[in-house]
């Protein structure tokens, strides 16, 4: 792929959204510290040659559109935002219409073609291994050329090392690295499907967690977050991948998505029109 291609017509394309004002804001990616991209927004014709596309662009940066839902000013529009993503982040997207967090007229969704994005050491991020996506489901115009598919790895092989483990073995596994985690909770704000405005999680006055550090609420923290998931994660490793303690989230919320498809043929995100599995939404928009 031609990154210096790619980031022109992003460029470009910003450009002319900003100076039409059919966007007030565009979402992407910038060159950051120590040579990896970082999020971007830009709101001035003037900055777009800030916007950058390389296989550091990491992010899914739908997670940020939760901070656009709402008016600046009372009076005032919600602002109207572009968004660069890539096909992995794109599912989240389709999420959030079916879910009514977001206004597809207010959105433009500027799709990468995706070949892959760089992991921590120097191959292909362990995701990316795994995908065989190359075209984001949803957008407004597609930036790069599709490449033919790619040779995957088989979807699930690192969650059958963990399954084939007995079940008291597998109990202590999953204790042993639910006790590393420090309730940070980087992995639920990176995700763009937690945005409840209070987390149960972080409530004082919690039924049935609280929000300590001890291993019993930790262990009720990280099922619960993956139950809230079910049906609705995209597989985009963002919370793996921020884990300040390297917790393998993603070996729990593909145990689900592998579930939920097997008996729903349901993989989230997949198709705009695609309806949430797990509630009905009333007329207001709300869960019913
Ligand atoms: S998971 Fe797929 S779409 Fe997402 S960055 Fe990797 S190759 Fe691209
Ligand atoms: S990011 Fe890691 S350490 Fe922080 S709350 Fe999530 S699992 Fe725990
Ligand atoms: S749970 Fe993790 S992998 Fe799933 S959508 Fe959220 S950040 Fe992405």
């Amino acid at each position: 792929m031609d990154e210096q291609k790619v980031t022109q017509s992003l460029r470009a394309q910003a450009r002319e959204l900003l100076e039409s004002g059919r966007v007030d804001c565009v979402i992407g990616y910038e060159a950051g510290p120590r040579d990896r991209a970082r999020p971007v927004f830009v709101y001035d014709p003037d900055q777009v040659d800030r916007l950058i596309w390389d296989d550091t662009c990491v992010h899914n940066l739908v997670t940020y559109l939760h901070d656009k839902k709402k008016a600046p000013r009372r009076g005032e529009e919600p602002p109207r935002v572009a968004i660069v993503v890539k096909p992995c982040d794109s599912r989240a997207i389709n999420v959030l219409l079916a879910e009514r967090q977001i206004e597809r007229e207010r959105l433009f969704v500027i799709g990468v073609v995706c070949e892959g994005m760089a992991g921590p050491d120097d191959g292909l991020a362990a995701r990316c291994l795994r995908c065989g996506d190359r075209v984001p489901v949803v957008h407004d115009v597609l930036v790069g050329e599709p490449p033919d598919a790619p040779a995957v790895e088989e979807a699930y092989a690192d969650l059958a090392a963990v399954e084939k483990m007995k079940p008291a073995k597998r109990l202590a596994f999953w204790l042993s690295q639910f006790d590393r985690c420090i309730r940070c909770y980087a992995c639920r704000q990176v995700c763009p499907g937690c945005y409840c405005t209070t987390c149960m999680f972080e409530r004082d006055d919690g039924l049935w967690v609280d929000a300590g550090i001890e291993l019993g609420p930790k262990q009720v923290f990280h099922l619960g977050r993956a139950l809230h998931l079910a049906g609705r994660c995209v597989e985009c490793d963002e919370c793996e991948r921020v884990c300040p303690m390297g917790l393998p989230l993603s070996l729990l919320n593909r145990r689900i998505v592998r579930e939920i498809e097997e008996l729903y043929g349901h993989r989230a995100g997949r198709d705009e029109e695609l309806t949430p599995l797990l509630f009905e939404l009333g007329d207001e928009g709300s869960p019913i």
